[in-house]
């Protein structure tokens, strides 16, 4: 396949499961720019970096090895050789990721590197400025969304399966908190493409809203 997808939306619209997916039915490959500026977030945390602040944010990302696969190609997210796929899902990661997306310093960065990634084709990348900034060829676009409810509801479904203490309007308040910063930066905000469909998954189960994409991408 020499054509990209470009998948973009609100936090917690389903993107990651349903980008994965289609990626496998379509045999191509699925790359998560999100766990990018997620991996980056856990390193300033992890090293007292602080988030506001581009230029040492920009220095820290600068000097880091963040890989979206492992040493044997494995699926996962590595910073500097250490698997972080499930510490940068961490609510403190999920709650200040926002502010490291917003620097033009790291955006421009990250754009560099997801371009070479999807620089030969196969590619469904996931994120919130891919069919705007990062991939505006990109062949087929899709725009993801869900109710503010609907997405809190799936996220405190997936804590309380996780076994963890949850809190619905906690989930609500975060998830609106993440989508105003995402959306009222001034760098590459989230923004549904021109030419991008809009698929509304608030009544689509996984299953459905897979099919529906790779029926728009099979076009
Ligand atoms: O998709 P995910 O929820 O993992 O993304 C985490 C955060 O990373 C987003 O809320 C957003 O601030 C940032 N992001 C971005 N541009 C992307 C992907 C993610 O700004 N392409």
């Amino acid at each position: 396949t020499k054509w990209n997808l470009a998948i973009d939306g609100p936090a917690g619209a389903g993107k990651s499961t349903v980008a994965k997916r289609v990626a496998d039915q379509l045999s191509m490959v699925y790359i998560d720019t999100g766990a990018m500026y997620r991996a980056l977030t856990w390193l300033a945390l992890n090293k007292d970096v602080n988030i506001h602040d581009e230029a040492e944010m920009h220095h820290l990302l600068k000097e880091s090895d963040i890989r979206l696969r492992g040493p044997e190609g494995e699926e996962g997210i590595y910073v500097n050789g250490t698997n972080v796929s499930k510490a940068i899902r961490e609510p403190q990661v999920t709650n200040n990721v926002s502010y490291t997306a917003q620097h033009a310093a790291i955006r421009k960065e990250m754009l560099r590197k997801q371009q070479l990634l999807a620089a030969e084709g196969g590619t469904v990348m996931d994120g919130r400025d891919i069919g705007t900034a990062v991939l505006p060829n990109a062949e087929v676009k899709i725009f993801l969304t869900a109710s503010t409810d609907e997405r809190a509801k799936r996220r405190y479904e997936e804590e309380i399966a996780k076994g963890m203490d949850s809190d619905f309007e906690k989930l609500k308040k975060e998830i609106a908190e993440r989508d105003k910063i995402d959306s009222e930066r001034t760098e590459a905000p989230l923004k549904k493409a021109s030419d991008a469909v809009e698929l509304d998954t608030t009544e689509l189960t996984v299953d459905e809203a897979v099919n529906k994409i790779c029926l728009i991408a099979e076009k």
